[in-house]
């Protein structure tokens, strides 16, 4: 199945559990808007290249959309339609009052130079500039993504518009009204789900053993955060292989080897793995932090682990979701655990406008009650319901969402 098949299979479940009205279900079904443009791009020896730019706008019932930009290869329209569906529902689960959207680019940004990758950034803010906006459609980083280009982005709609307007985009350098936190708030977000986790089903961080698949800004960060409070990370990975040492990896340094070699992969006396072999280590928490998909029916028998915790959006196909709850893996949601993203953004969003700059300290005491609540209201929803806590937190967000179109009136 497809990325957005797999999304409307979830959402299809979770309707079906609470019974959601038909006609909402129908409206959830599909985007307000979907946008493509052509993005004209003079390479340094000189030929025009033309890269295809995306950004689907799924729901906006409950505030203006808002989700993430990728620049990777295999990104298509498909894809930015399920991860912009799942954005609304993560804005709901941490009930933040924002819509749903995501955009892309089809791009290998390893093959361009930063100039030409400038060019992409900026070509796409211009083609988008009159469906995004501070009160429209805010945009912010995902794969391949990065402060840098969010600036250029913010720098180039706000040259189309006339005016400054950095409340755009979200995920911005500091230098250009970005928030403090931001950089590592998706990774913090997922740690206070993992704390509180702990709280309910015992998760020792002396014997807990942590595989991260994936090793950018979630997955690094998250690897720091688990190190430091003690867990022991035995393997990690990115798009060229992983690395598995049972006596754990320091993730910083392997954050060196990775910033001289281009890689986690040759890191000095840990042993090679695939990244299909790094899912099947027996551990505590199995950490997906890359794309979509990577735990599904071919797989999911082999999965040895307490918990997945999905830093990454969609990692877990619904034929695995089947499988791993009959084996007693307790799956903690993508639109739970990576919300601490977008709720800073919001966050950075909410700055911009009141012309404010919150200290890391205050951004992280906001942060951490939102994920603490959202992640009880959904523990407490599956045990109400008796279901997989996927099932518990789309019901919440679906209802959110629901409530919200049917008290505009539009069903
Ligand atoms: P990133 O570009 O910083 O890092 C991605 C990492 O995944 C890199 O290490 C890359 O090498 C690796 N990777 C790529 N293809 C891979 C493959 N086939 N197998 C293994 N590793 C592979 O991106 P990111 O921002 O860390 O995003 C990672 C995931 O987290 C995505 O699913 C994204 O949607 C999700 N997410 C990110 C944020 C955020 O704030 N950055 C927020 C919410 C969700």
């Amino acid at each position: 199945m497809s990325v957005f098949e797999n999304a409307m299979e979830q959402l299809e479940r979770a309707a079906k559990l609470v019974k959601l009205e038909p006609n909402i279900l129908e409206i959830l079904k599909s985007p307000e808007r979907t946008v493509t443009i052509s993005i004209p791009v003079k390479l340094s020896d000189g030929t025009i290249k033309i890269f295809q730019g995306y950004r689907v706008q799924y729901n906006s019932a409950r505030g203006p959309y808002k989700g993430g930009i990728r620049f990777h290869a295999d990104t298509d329209i498909d894809e930015v339609k399920a991860l912009s569906f799942w954005m609304a529902l993560k804005c709901a689960v941490v009930n933040i009052p924002l819509g749903g959207g995501k955009g892309g680019v089809t791009i290998d940004p390893k093959k361009y130079s930063e100039a030409e990758i400038e060019q992409v950034a900026r070509g796409w803010a211009r083609g988008m500039a009159d469906v995004i906006g501070p009160d429209r459609d805010i945009p912010a980083p995902d794969v391949n993504t990065t402060p840098q280009i969010m600036a250029w982005m913010a720098d180039e709609y706000s040259k189309v518009v006339g005016k400054y307007s950095p409340a755009v985009i979200t995920g911005k350098p500091i230098e250009s009204g970005g928030s403090l936190g931001r950089d590592t708030a998706t990774a913090q977000g997922g740690f206070y789900v993992l704390e509180e986790l702990k709280k309910i089903i015992e998760i020792d961080p002396e014997s807990a053993t942590v595989v991260i698949q994936g090793f950018g800004n979630a997955g690094y960060n998250f690897a720091k955060l688990v190190h430091h409070a003690g867990y022991k990370v035995v393997a990690v990975s990115d798009s060229r292989g992983g690395i598995h040492d049972e006596a754990g990896l320091d993730p910083e340094k392997v954050m060196e080897h990775k910033k001289e070699t281009g890689s986690v992969v040759g890191y000095s006396g840990a042993k090679e793995i695939s990244n299909e072999e790094i899912l099947e280590i027996p551990c505590g928490i199995l950490v997906p932090s890359a794309l979509e998909n990577q735990i599904n029916s071919d797989n999911a028998l082999k999965i040895k682990c307490q918990v997945i915790l999905e830093l990454a959006n969609g990692p877990v196909t619904p034929d695995a979701d089947e499988i791993l709850y009959k084996n007693n893996v307790h799956v903690v949601p993508d639109i739970l655990a990576n919300s601490g993203g977008v709720t800073v953004s919001y966050f950075e969003w909410l700055q911009n406008r009141e012309g404010e700059k919150w200290s890391k300290e205050e951004v992280f005491e906001k942060l951490e009650p939102i994920m603490a609540d959202s992640f009880k209201a959904i523990w407490d929803k599956h045990k109400e319901l008796d279901t997989d806590l996927r099932r518990s937190a789309f019901a919440i967000a679906i209802e959110r969402i629901g409530g919200a179109i049917k008290s505009k009136d539009l069903i």
